[in-house]
């Protein structure tokens, strides 16, 4: 199984490459760190006279080390309330016991979340095909996944585009705020503190709830 050292490398090489568009990659590490070693011996990565190559498998590995500590870092701070501040750090530590197959477990239960509390990308599991199953654990869900009469609280908002985050705070949804499902067709009706909206299901997508069992 690859070092905790050798899969931090490769994550970073990753990041840089697809994320960042950087070229060529930069190590992070010495050129004799045995992490190389060890990457090029699975066939993770390439090095030739003066670039390091990130191969498909290589990449594959990345992406699945990149969805642990995202799901990681969501985990801690949706569920275990963990200042942002401190979850790099911790969430480093904690990505390793989600290997072994728990982080579709752990997706599932944040209700297949898109990005981190940082705004990257997760790169989706097999989880996020799949259609919800009944009785499932949840902790998170998006607003559009829940039943009627669920309730919690806003834990945040996520949508990449402009005019859906305009609705967003048009309604003035925040995180933090109670809100629980009244309707699901032929609009869902969210109530808000004292207030009610009709929203679409698209909008319903965008909004996380901490879910509060009855
Ligand atoms: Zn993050
Ligand atoms: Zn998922």
């Amino acid at each position: 199984m690859l070092s905790e050292h050798a899969e931090e490398v490769l994550e970073a090489l990753a990041v840089q490459m697809e994320e960042q568009g950087r070229r060529p990659l930069d190590l992070g590490v010495s050129r004799d760190d045995p992490a190389i070693e060890e990457l090029i011996k699975l066939g993770f990565i390439r090095r030739d006279a003066d670039h390091i190559h990130l191969l498909d498998k290589g990449k594959t590995e990345a992406h699945a080390a990149l969805r642990r500590h995202r799901l990681a870092e969501r985990l801690m701070v949706d569920v275990l309330d963990i200042k942002k501040q401190i979850i790099n750090e911790a969430s480093c530590k904690f990505e390793h016991l989600l290997h072994e197959g728990l982080e579709d477990n752990v997706c599932t239960i944040l209700g297949h979340p898109k990005v981190c509390p940082h705004g990257k990308l997760i790169p989706p599991g097999r989880c996020c095909q799949e259609k919800a199953k009944k009785g499932q654990m949840k902790f998170v869900s998006a607003l559009s996944e829940l039943e009627v009469k669920d309730r919690g609280e806003i834990a945040y908002l996520h949508t990449k585009d402009s005019s859906q985050m305009q609705k967003l705070m048009s309604i003035g949804i925040l995180p933090g705020m109670s809100a629980s499902l009244l309707q699901k067709f032929p609009s869902y009706v969210l109530q808000l503190g004292q207030s009610q909206f009709a929203i679409d299901k698209e909008l319903a997508s965008c909004i996380y709830v901490r879910l509060v069992r009855a």
